[in-house]
């Protein structure tokens, strides 16, 4: 089928007009939407409205009207519409690499004799550099699964390695360079049999593959909201402490708006109930409106049908690409069974770096990930399959120019 035949059996294809296109500079084709999403033009009033009304009209009485209770609300809503987590185990907080410093500080205090944390080499450089940090900090040993960049963390590479000294498994659900999908089902049985925790960092999956945090036995995780949820530049993370964790849930930045009545200014710190603990300062409410927009039309369309519509963007960018790049000598360093692929597809060539930034000034935007790859991530509520078919094909006109 043709790209045009493609989106128009889109069953999505109405949800592409919410975004917002800035027609002073066009982009042709957007293939980054796995690392700043789009920005909806219902998020741009939102966040406009937020500014006359709610920061300039409500001023200090926004905190108590809704700001102080935002990050649980939101994190709420996050749970019920893609995270598949009852309500009161998700907070919206800091950074991603600030929140994976709390929790999994966190997940190593619920496991305080265990000596062993377990990731991998090819896990994003901040998941890799925090453990690292705890590790040096705590005096705990990182054991390092060395997972094939082109596939990822496979349950057999975890079960070989966990035993009871580990006290919990970080895994990235959809790996960041090959975009392969974990089996995160299988990763919490197998951390459990040993009695370790699983922690998962849900950055590349959230908003674009179904997920089922409570039914799975997921213990902790963190993700981005700046990615698929379209929360815009540096909008904060979240994270979600399963419900019978969160009584001996202690993380380490102790701050007034985590404690208990954070109003009372008590001497000493005493963690609030429930999942407001995870909290350590003022929320950053700002950075927390645009991606309200999202999470509405994540809420009216459904994962399923996100996943669908991604497996088939997935699909056809890797048609286009057997037929077009591998003859020019790309190779596919992503998996090409779809069961075990996020929402990106991942290509190598050694002439990447050069091209990519020549598509840049052609307005098609994917990314390049050293040493060699390009990343196409298709964002299914924003992308066509035309820009699809666009972004492939400026690849090989780029490739061809050189040679
Ligand atoms: C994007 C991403 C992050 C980003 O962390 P920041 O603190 O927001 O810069 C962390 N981990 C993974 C796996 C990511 O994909």
């Amino acid at each position: 089928m043709t790209a045009a035949d493609l989106d128009a059996r889109d069953p999505l294809r109405e949800y592409r007009s919410r975004f917002h296109t800035d027609d002073a500079d066009p982009v042709v084709s957007y293939l980054d939407g796995n690392s700043l999403g789009r920005p909806t033009t219902a998020s741009i009033e939102r966040v406009s409205t937020f500014m006359t009304q709610a920061w300039g009209g409500r001023l200090i009485r926004g905190w108590d009207e809704e700001w102080f209770e935002l990050p649980i609300t939101l994190g709420d809503k996050l749970g019920r519409v893609a995270l598949g987590a009852a309500a009161g185990q998700t907070v919206i907080g800091d950074s991603t690499t600030v929140l994976l410093y709390k929790i999994a500080r966190g997940a190593a205090a619920l496991r305080p004799d265990r000596t062993e944390m377990v990731l991998d080499r090819d896990n994003f450089p901040t998941d890799r550099y925090v453990l690292e940090s705890i590790a040096s900090e705590l005096g705990l040993t990182l054991v390092w699964i060395d997972s094939d960049r082109r596939s990822g963390v496979r349950t057999a590479d975890i079960a070989d390695v966990v035993s009871e000294r580990t006290a919990f498994v970080l895994v990235s659900h959809v790996a960041y360079r090959s975009g392969f999908l974990a089996d995160a089902p299988a990763a919490a049985r197998v951390a459990h049999d040993v009695g370790a925790l699983l922690v998962l960092d849900l950055s590349h999956s959230v908003g674009s593959v179904p997920l089922r945090l409570d039914e799975w036995g997921v213990d902790l995780a963190v993700g981005c909201t700046y990615k698929y949820l379209n929360g815009g530049p540096g909008s904060p993370a979240f994270a979600y402490v399963r419900a019978e964790h969160l009584p001996e849930f202690r993380q380490p930045v102790w701050g007034w708006m985590g404690r208990a009545d954070a109003f009372a200014m008590e001497q000493g710190y005493v963690p609030a109930e429930g999942v407001r603990r995870v909290i350590s300062g003022t929320p950053p409410v700002l950075g927390m409106i645009a991606m309200q927009d999202t999470l509405d039309m994540i809420g009216e369309v459904g994962m399923e049908a996100i996943r669908a519509k991604s497996v088939a963007l997935t699909e056809y960018a890797l048609e286009l690409v057997r037929s077009d790049l591998v003859p020019l000598g790309v190779e596919i360093a992503s998996p090409e069974n779809a069961d075990e692929r996020g929402g990106h597809v991942t290509l190598d060539h050694p002439d990447f770096r050069e091209v990519t930034a020549r598509l840049w000034t052609r307005g098609v935007i994917p990314d390049f990930r050293a040493p060699s790859g390009i990343r196409l991530g298709l964002s299914p509520l924003s992308t066509s399959f035309e820009e699809v078919r666009i972004g492939v094909l400026a690849i090989a006109e780029e490739l061809r120019g050189r040679t």
